[in-house]
């Protein structure tokens, strides 16, 4: 059995006894030449899938990379366990890479990652085909879709290898795809029928919550003090925001260093590991700092501002508390903040999806369910029950039987065969007498009205729960229009209750909060 050697890979190179639950079949899958689809959150384990054929097969691995910076340092990595890699990309001297040329053409590589440009630049295939590749992998491989929150247009080349290289199996993996990026991501790489491996996003270990963004520094001074000897993340929007906490935090006696791209690489290279050996204890950072950081201990991170979307935000809460143990998020969310983000998204490209994104990462923000449940809705994942490990959860609001409002808000959509909007639907809950409402003879459906006991301001509130509930969700990919999630049906043909947050408590809780 196949799974022999790649165990005994894995205890050889890598020192552990045991795959973690799909690092095997995505290993035998790769065995087996068939092509396949890798989801799993940060710190999951993705890299071992192709190390370990990698290692185990005939040939080389080829792996590609957009993170050019981290390549030398993943390459040290394996050579240091005897795995034999090596990489090439644009910051090499022409000797650098003709050596690993050389290399790969002795068929001496277990591992070759390569930027995507390397990949694609003319002779590159002609290259490869002189000696045999096993397996390529597309680490990161979101990037390739527009739909994702990291677009790079130099991936969408990348479709070419499965046409150059029909029988070699294709392996992409990422961290961060919600449904249609993942099904962009496949159809682009030209493996739209590869089985997918999924995962579980679940991070019971991390405790979330989000406290409205007032004296936020002070906040954060109380926080670290019940956290001595700590370490962990503060994220920023601006370069300058990072230099200042870091510098009040100093003020304050801890030691925090600000990490940015305006920064010089030896500069971030030296807060990097600093953090990671425990000398400093704090980084204020932008997104920039933490991409491919393995360091097991963070016990906390803090979202200063709120980052542009739920996959930056799982990406970056993710990396606390790596090895298991209990670790704390925490996020800052204000309405300004809000309209900030939006007036720098507005003016980027592909402007309509990442404002349907921000949108999201508004509502768990504002929510008043149990926000685990909205992030792994999000990612797909329905665990049906509340997680008791979030701010929402440890202090619940009032709840109340909200059935006939579900099914009412459910039916509606049915009824209109999940064609319209949240605001269109809620217009014809409420029997609005709007020109297009009564021309498309919306006044006709069964639901038209059945919601006017209510405003819109409330229908919408409710609406947005029934989302992050997981009965219904929204297909930014056309128009923004409900659809039915499969929850849907059980609400609407097989009796299940659905309990709702009270709005009125989000009222209270939101002056409490204004008069504190
Ligand atoms: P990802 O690429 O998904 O972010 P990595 O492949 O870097 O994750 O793995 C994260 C950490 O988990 C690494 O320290 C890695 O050595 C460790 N790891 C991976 N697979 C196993 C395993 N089967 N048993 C124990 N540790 C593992
Ligand atoms: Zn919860």
């Amino acid at each position: 059995m196949t799974s022999v050697p790649a165990r005994a890979a894995l205890k050889k190179y890598f020192g552990y006894d045991d795959f973690r639950p799909l690092q095997q079949a995505i290993i035998e899958h790769v065995y087996a030449g068939k092509d396949g689809i890798v989801l799993m959150p940060t710190g999951g384990g993705k890299s071992m899938c192709f190390q370990i054929p990698a290692v185990t097969m005939t040939g080389t691995a080829v792996v590609v990379s957009p993170l050019i910076s981290l390549m030398k340092d993943q390459v040290d990595g394996l050579r240091a366990v005897g795995v034999r890699a090596a990489f090439l990309n644009s910051t090499q001297r022409g000797s650098e890479s003709h050596e690993v040329e050389q290399a790969y053409e002795n068929g001496e590589l277990h591992l070759l990652y390569v930027s995507p440009e390397k990949l694609l630049s003319s002779g590159f295939f002609t290259f490869l085909r002189r000696r045999r590749v096993c397996l390529f992998a597309i680490d990161e491989a979101h990037c390739i879709s527009a739909w994702g929150h990291d677009f790079r247009p130099e991936y969408t080349r990348l479709r070419q290898l499965k046409q150059a290289f029909p029988n070699v199996p294709v392996l992409a993996l990422t961290a961060t795809a919600d449904r249609l990026t993942r099904r962009d991501m496949a159809e682009q790489l030209g493996i739209a029928d590869a089985q997918q491996f999924i995962a579980s996003f679940n991070r019971p270990n991390l405790r979330l919550e989000v406290r409205p963004g007032q004296k936020r520094r002070e906040q954060i001074v109380r926080f670290l003090r019940d956290r001595p000897q700590q370490a962990g993340i503060i994220y920023c929007l601006s370069r300058k925001q990072t230099e200042q906490l870091s510098e009040k935090l100093r003020e304050a006696g801890y030691r925090s260093e600000a990490y940015h791209a305006g920064l010089t690489a030896d500069r971030r290279a030296k807060v990097q590991s600093d953090f990671i050996r425990d000398k400093t204890l704090i980084v204020c950072a932008t997104i920039a700092f933490g991409m491919g950081i393995d360091k097991s201990n963070v016990r906390w991170v803090i979202h200063y501002t709120m980052p542009k979307n739920l996959e930056n935000y799982y990406q970056e809460i993710g990396r606390a508390g790596r090895d298991g143990t209990d670790a704390d998020t925490l996020l800052f969310y204000s309405y300004n903040d809000y309209l900030t983000l939006k007036d720098m998204i507005s003016g980027s490209g592909n402007a309509e999806i990442q404002l349907a994104k921000l949108d999201r990462m508004k509502e768990y923000a504002e929510s008043l369910a149990c926000r685990r449940r909205i992030l792994l809705n999000y990612f797909s994942e329905d665990h049906g029950e509340d997680c008791g490990n979030c701010d929402v959860c440890a202090n619940p609001p009032e709840r109340f039987d909200g059935t006939v409002l579900a099914q009412k808000a459910l039916s509606a959509v049915a009824r209109l065969r999940e064609s319209t909007g949240i605001g269109l639907t809620i217009d014809i809950l409420r029997g609005s007498g709007r020109k297009d409402v009564l021309a498309n003879g919306y006044d006709q459906i069964k639901t038209y009205g059945a919601g006017r006991d209510m405003s819109t301001y409330d229908w919408s509130q409710y609406f947005g729960q029934l989302i992050s509930l997981g009965y219904l969700y929204v297909a930014h990919e056309d128009f923004n229009k409900l659809r039915l999630a499969p929850a849907a049906r059980r609400v609407l043909f097989e009796g299940e209750t659905v309990e709702l947050v009270k709005f009125q408590t989000i009222r209270d809780r939101k002056q409490a909060e204004e008069s504190q």
